[in-house]
């Protein structure tokens, strides 16, 4: 309750009072909200747009990203309550992942095991999957834009950079954060829904390690990043040899011949411990 009666006591978007700020991107910022009857917690994420230069991108990546996340429906998506327009600024409600930033938590555990990993990884692919299915690359896939609700599992967050794509190479913009960026979308070549596949290998990595794999100096060294991607990602050799086949395939450099979503659900790393106990924490 408290949260809601301090500052923002007067601010109200349609039937949703505003809370505390959950969270900030370079264009929004996401605030709790509560709807004053149902009295359901929703996250609002508020585009204002006022953001001069980059009016035009802001209104068309808000506007996409509402209209994709319409067509989605899974339960590691958050959901789309509502959109509202005033004057000022764009509001998406959405679902609110209560659990917080997954890349808190792990960087709370500093790494996870390959049995938590499994989960994690499992609940991903399947969003992805649904995604891919539905003709929706994600395109910005990072610890940053995976949430956890109050039960512990994800929910996908953060379509601002996802597009609709027509086969394995129609799509051309360099989108999402370099590190996190398939080799394909920085060659100037046409890419597909594999890019979502390489993100997924460097959270992966990530989640097992507690680093990524493929970090340069400065982090904006696209020469050395190049380089490093090339050499290939240094697995632990503690991880299982099923584990170390699935991310290498993951990061295969070539899309053509990188693992799908399809054979991730399906490969033998993901067969074990499926029955994943509740852990309460
Ligand atoms: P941007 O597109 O500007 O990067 P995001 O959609 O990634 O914005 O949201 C920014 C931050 O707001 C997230 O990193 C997260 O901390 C918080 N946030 C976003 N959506 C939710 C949600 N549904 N529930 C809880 N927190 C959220
Ligand atoms: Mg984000």
């Amino acid at each position: 309750k408290g949260q809601f009666d301090s500052l923002n006591k007067k601010k109200k978007v349609g039937n949703y009072l505003l809370g505390k700020l959950l969270g900030e991107g370079a264009f929004s910022k996401v605030r709790n909200g509560l709807h004053i009857i149902a009295r359901e917690k929703v996250a609002v994420k508020i585009v204002p747009k006022k953001a001069a230069l980059l009016r035009e991108y802001v209104k068309k990546s808000v506007r996409r990203e509402a209209m994709l996340l319409q067509k989605l429906e899974h339960p590691n998506i958050v959901k789309l309550y509502e959109i509202m327009e005033t004057e000022n600024s764009y509001y998406l409600v959405l679902e609110f992942a209560e659990g917080g930033e997954f890349i808190k938590y792990l960087s709370e555990k500093k790494r996870l095991s390959e049995m938590e990993t499994q989960k994690y990884i499992r609940q991903i692919a399947s969003a992805v999957d649904h995604m891919h299915i539905s003709n929706i690359s994600h395109r910005d896939l990072k610890l940053e834009n995976l949430l956890l609700d109050k039960d512990n599992n994800i929910k996908i967050i953060d379509f601002g950079a996802s597009n609709v794509f027509y086969g394995d190479y129609s799509l051309s913009t360099q989108c999402g954060s370099p590190v996190y960026a398939a080799p394909e979308m920085y060659c100037n070549r046409k890419y597909g829904p594999a890019v979502d596949v390489w993100s997924m290998g460097i959270c992966m990595y990530a989640m097992l390690t507690g680093k990524l794999p493929f970090l340069p100096e400065p982090p904006n060294n696209f020469n050395m990043l190049h380089s490093l991607i090339m050499r290939g990602a240094q697995l632990p050799d503690t991880l299982s040899d099923d584990c170390a086949n699935m991310i290498t395939r993951m990061l295969a450099v070539d899309p053509s011949i990188r693992i799908t979503v399809e054979e991730i659900l399906t490969h033998s790393w993901l067969q074990q411990n499926q029955q994943m106990p509740v852990i309460n924490r």
